[in-house]
């Protein structure tokens, strides 16, 4: 018998859940991807990825992915929410479409994907949250990503707790700054101070943070885990902005 497993990855078409699909298919697993449009790049192993087109912040949609993904595969080892979305501004800035965007895809995402995939999973599986650094710590200008993030950390733990009983991990892996489509808007002085305040000195890169979500899908007796990969940002002191 194969000990390969099943995934399926949201955001999985690019950046950082599209490294996880490239971990995972390497070491001869199957992943579904979920994305509202179809991977730009070719995959390493395209016989073992298939893409499903669904939009994480519509229930329809999501409901008929998940039912996708379990005729297609029959079940599920590893759920991976890594589908988000980046819209900044201050409070005065920031317009309630963007906010809605935001809370919708990030948060309201990650609820959806959990009420359709947790009632057909079985005990071992995990499922593996995104977060982010500033779901944690107060940043300028992200008062909609950092609500939807810190929001992704409680829905992470009442969800760890809930379906420990039934042998299903739920974690949190937090990236710090990770060279992606979604943050390569910020160039020049803005991302200089960025990287300043990385302890490290340096952006991460995606296969970095799919190393840690592969780490934390194989650990047995984790769950309610914050895991941050982040060359030291949560742990340091930021600068006044
Ligand atoms: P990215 O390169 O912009 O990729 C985002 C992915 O999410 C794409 O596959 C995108 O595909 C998908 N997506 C967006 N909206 C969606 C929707 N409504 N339904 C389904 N899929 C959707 O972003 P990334 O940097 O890899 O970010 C991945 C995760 O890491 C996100 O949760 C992000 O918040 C988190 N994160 C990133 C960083 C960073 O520095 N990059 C730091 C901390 C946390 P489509 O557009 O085709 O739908």
């Amino acid at each position: 018998m194969s000990d390969s497993k099943n995934w399926l990855v949201t955001g999985g078409s690019r950046g950082i859940g599209r490294a996880v699909v490239e971990a995972a298919t390497a070491r001869g697993d199957r992943v579904a991807v979920f994305a509202r449009k179809p991977a730009t790049e070719q995959w390493t192993h395209a016989d073992r990825v298939i893409e499903i087109h669904t939009d994480i912040g519509d229930s329809a949609s999501v409901g008929s992915g998940v039912a996708e993904v379990f005729d297609r595969f029959g079940s599920l080892d590893v759920v991976v929410n890594a589908a988000g979305v980046h819209r900044g501004g201050r409070i005065g800035d920031l317009s309630r479409q963007h906010w809605d965007e935001v809370i919708t895809t990030n948060l309201t995402g990650a609820f959806e994907l959990a009420r359709a995939v947790v009632p057909r999973l079985d005990a071992g599986a995990a499922l593996i949250n995104v977060g982010a650094v500033v779901g944690f710590r107060g940043f300028p200008g992200d008062v909609a990503y950092g609500a939807a993030k810190a929001g992704l950390s409680g829905l992470t733990q009442v969800l760890a707790v809930e379906l420990a009983p039934r042998e299903i991990r739920v974690n949190l892996v937090i990236p710090g700054f990770v060279d992606t489509d979604m943050t390569s808007a910020l160039t020049g002085r803005a991302r200089e101070k960025v990287v300043a305040a990385i302890p490290m000195g340096r952006t991460g890169r995606p296969e970095e943070i799919a190393q840690v979500i592969v780490g934390v899908a194989d650990s047995p007796y984790m769950t309610g885990s914050i895991v941050a990969t982040d060359g030291g940002l949560m742990s340091s002191f930021s600068s006044r902005s």
